[in-house]
């Protein structure tokens, strides 16, 4: 045998220098694997909200939308258990609860019995919770993540409903149904028992000094107002204040925030409706987006129950108005047609591909680490 000359020598050095060097990588993955589910979920539903509603709003913009910034985008096949063509109701479910459902069943399964939701996931693992929307808080998408009731039309029930959980923070409309009731029950005054504090104005949110109380934002009778009449920052201000409010709750938080508007101007036929409420939600989704590139933690989800008004950017090189394009819609209601889930921050990756809307659920159930 004779003795390792000097280049052996050197090549042992760096065999036992890199050997080190991988049970190094080795012993830090686990921790990588960790990192990669986030504390917090926002998802974020816009209504009737397919990619001609966004196209169109990128075509007339002026500048960078907040769509531009994720890196992750899959398509969200969103029937219903007994139409090709969801509603609101078994959409917001779908992906509340993870099962497919019939169209105007809020947090219920086929055969009526209530479904966990994963808002109700989050409350029991001590996470913080909340909601916004544009429309009546009882409306069928936030009244998914919260209430169990047969069908989408019983505001009055899915308003008690609000009561048998422990909801941090809920901001919208819906007043009349929490006030004004058949039972002659005033939840208002229920909930303000319960430690919450309830603002009935938007003077009173943008004023609101974050007391150790829950939050009831109840800020008109039925819905808020459209983009085109007066409803200015309600939606990115309300983002900013339910995360500023949430992000407390070191456990982590789930919030839902809808952009309920986008859908109406779909039935309305009203391309100027849609552009007006997607770019208002496009803002909101910046400020989700920026916090969570600050936190670090936190993923942001943002996609739509369905697709509404068969919406196209039609038009020919001759036509010169908007550039050439003519918005054209096919139905006053909604669409089969898939729908974009846009993702970003950590499990970002797990959204790309084809895949059922229930599917959204069993990922953040997956990414929270929650025992169902
Ligand atoms: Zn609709």
């Amino acid at each position: 045998m004779h003795k390792p000359n000097k280049k052996m020598k050197r090549n042992s050095t760096i065999l036992s220098l890199s050997l080190i060097l991988l049970l190094c990588i080795s012993s830090f993955a686990p921790s990588k694997k960790m990192d990669a589910r986030p504390t917090n979920i926002i998802l974020m539903i816009g209504d009737g909200m397919g990619l001609s509603q966004i196209s169109y709003s990128l075509l007339t913009a002026t500048q960078k939308m907040n769509f531009e910034r994720f890196n992750y985008i899959g398509f969200s096949r969103t029937s219903s258990s007994n139409h090709k063509i969801t509603d609101s109701a078994a959409g917001a479910t779908a992906m509340s609860c993870g099962r497919k459902t019939y169209n105007g069943a809020i947090g219920v399964f086929t055969n009526k019995q209530p479904m966990t939701t994963i808002l109700e996931l989050a409350e029991k693992n001590g996470l913080a919770t909340g909601l916004v929307a544009t429309c009546d808080i009882t409306h069928a998408t936030p009244a998914a993540f919260i209430a169990h009731q047969p069908s989408r039309n019983m505001y009055q029930e899915i308003a008690k409903d609000f009561l048998a959980t422990d909801i941090d923070l809920f901001l919208g409309g819906g007043l009349d149904n929490f006030n004004k009731r058949k039972d002659g029950d005033d939840l208002t005054r229920q909930l303000r028992v319960r430690n919450y504090d309830v603002l009935t104005s938007l003077a009173e949110l943008w004023n609101y000094e974050p007391k150790n109380k829950k939050v009831a934002g109840l800020f008109a009778p039925k819905h808020l107002p459209k983009m085109q009449e007066s409803r200015g920052d309600y939606l990115p201000f309300s983002t900013n204040f339910a995360i500023d409010y949430l992000k407390k709750n070191k456990k982590g938080f789930f919030l839902m925030i809808e952009g309920s508007q986008i859908d109406w101007g779909g039935h309305d036929n009203d391309a100027e409706y849609i552009r007006r409420e997607l770019n208002d939600f496009d803002i909101a989704i910046g400020k989700a987006l920026d916090f969570a590139e600050l936190n670090g933690n936190t993923l942001v989800i943002v996609t739509a129950d369905h697709e509404t008004g068969g919406f196209a950017l039609s038009g020919n090189e001759d036509d010169k108005t908007q550039d050439g394009i003519e918005p054209k819609f096919i139905t006053k209601n909604h669409t089969a047609t898939m729908v974009p889930v846009f993702a970003y921050g950590p499990g970002a990756s797990k959204f790309t591909g084809i895949y059922e809307n229930t599917a959204i659920f069993d990922k953040m159930v997956e990414l929270f680490n929650f025992s169902r």
